[in-house]
């Protein structure tokens, strides 16, 4: 018959997973395969809060999609995503109608504001490689605005909403890089404040056990953090943020790290959904049409405790990865046995040379996690783009 056409909306940590393996293994003109992304490179998400707190270039965080994609085997469309029509089987974007057989939607998160006021307005997010751009050049700004007018504390004054794992990601990251920006601003350091603001009653991502929260607080408060437990931001406004135990703190930055929702588009689309996130069947497909698959940050799938697994790259690859495998097996008439997910461990970095996680069931922390998150991250690097690309992104990295 004639080759199936799947399109695949979203060149991340899932989409470009599925993608890479359809390249590997449809066999020819089988299928035609479209990976559809707003841009024509690969974002490295997970090192976003680095790039943010200024201790890495943010071109590091980038990957050029043609370098991955074998152009005879997998047509790339930069093209943004306004609309899907499920029942007509079509996506609309801003370069055309593309239709489908099978879709593969891996269209990410976007920050969840819950309807905070003033937040939308007044603070910034972790979330692309242009958004922390805004971040790195605001710090240094609002240095450089204080010198200015030296009365001006919460020029100073960093709020992080939410100590989740980007958040305290990046908080580590701010507190290394603020002494050298300080230098470089002629600021006394003992004037900056740096705090985390987390509604919970533990920073950390939720799992983490607590003598690893404990440790992890003891070395970011060793680093200049100071954390409010328990409390919820309740306005953000140009002069700061309210909280919900009547404090007002007046900075002059509030990054927004507190939770994710899935991409508006999909229950824009009809998808049923919780928080943007599509419940997915066991085999990763939307229950309503079947040939769709969602992967990643979009798709809600229930662990074995029946809780939803909290969006992670780490899942993304591996939904991607079955997705494309569940496809290849529905085209050679065969069926895969449910998506199964193999959590191989969580690290939290705290700034350099400092993480703390749970690998292979056993707790780990310093250095030891810190370099374990950096072969975790190098091997993903690996599958993507092979030994030239670990090496671009490693020893001859962007200062
Ligand atoms: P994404 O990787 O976000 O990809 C979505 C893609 O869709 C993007 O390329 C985007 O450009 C594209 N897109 C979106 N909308 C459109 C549109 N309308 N049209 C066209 N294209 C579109 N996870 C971990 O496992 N470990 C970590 O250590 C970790 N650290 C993190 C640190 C930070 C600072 C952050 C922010 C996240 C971290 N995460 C971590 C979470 C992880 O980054 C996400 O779970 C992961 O990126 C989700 O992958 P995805 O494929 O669903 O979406």
């Amino acid at each position: 018959g004639n080759p199936k056409r799947i399109v695949i909306l979203g060149a991340g940590y899932g989409g470009l997973a599925a993608a890479l393996r359809l390249q590997k293994k449809l066999r020819r003109g089988e299928a035609e395969v479209t990976l559809v992304n707003k841009h024509d490179y690969h974002t490295l998400t997970t090192h976003l809060h680095k790039s943010a707190a200024g201790t890495d270039h943010p071109d590091n965080a980038r990957v050029d999609l043609k370098e991955m994609l074998n152009s005879r085997r997998t047509r790339l469309l930069k093209a943004e995503v306004q609309r899907l029509e499920p029942t007509e089987r079509k996506v609309v974007t801003d370069r055309g109608v593309l239709r489908y057989d099978y879709l593969i939607a891996g269209l990410g998160s976007e920050p969840e504001m819950f309807g905070i006021p003033g937040l939308k307005e007044h603070a910034l997010t972790i979330r692309s490689t242009n958004s922390v751009r805004l971040i790195r050049q605001h710090i240094r700004y609002m240095l450089a605005k204080y010198k200015t007018q030296p009365k001006r504390l919460d020029y100073l004054t960093f709020v992080v909403g939410g100590a989740g794992f980007t958040g305290t990601e990046f908080a580590g990251e701010l507190a290394d890089k603020m002494p050298e920006l300080c230098r470089l601003f002629d600021v006394d350091p003992s004037l900056v404040r740096i705090c985390s603001i987390e509604a919970g009653a533990a920073p950390l991502p939720p799992g983490m056990p607590r003598e690893l929260v404990r440790y992890g607080m003891e070395k970011l408060t060793a680093k200049g953090v100071s954390f409010k437990l328990t409390t919820s931001i309740r306005e953000c406004t140009p002069e700061g943020v309210r909280l919900s135990d009547g404090e007002f703190i007046p900075a002059g930055t509030v990054i927004w790290a507190a939770g994710v929702r899935g991409n508006r588009l999909l229950e824009e689309a009809g998808f049923e959904t919780a928080r943007g996130r599509v419940a997915v069947d066991p085999c990763l497909r939307s229950r309503q049409h079947r040939e769709v698959f969602i992967v990643g940050d979009s798709a809600l799938v229930l662990g074995p405790s029946g809780t939803p697994y909290p969006p992670t790259a780490q899942i993304a690859v591996q939904q991607g990865r079955y997705a494309a495998d569940s496809l290849l097996a529905q085209l050679h008439g065969r069926r895969l046995p449910p998506f199964r997910y193999d959590h191989r461990g969580t690290v939290a970095t705290l700034g350099r040379a400092e993480a703390i996680g749970v690998v292979g069931g056993r707790a780990v922390t310093g250095l030891l996690a810190y370099v374990l998150k950096l072969l975790a991250d190098a091997g993903y690097l690996f599958t993507i783009g092979g030994l030239p690309l670990v090496l671009r992104k490693t020893v001859f990295r962007r200062s």
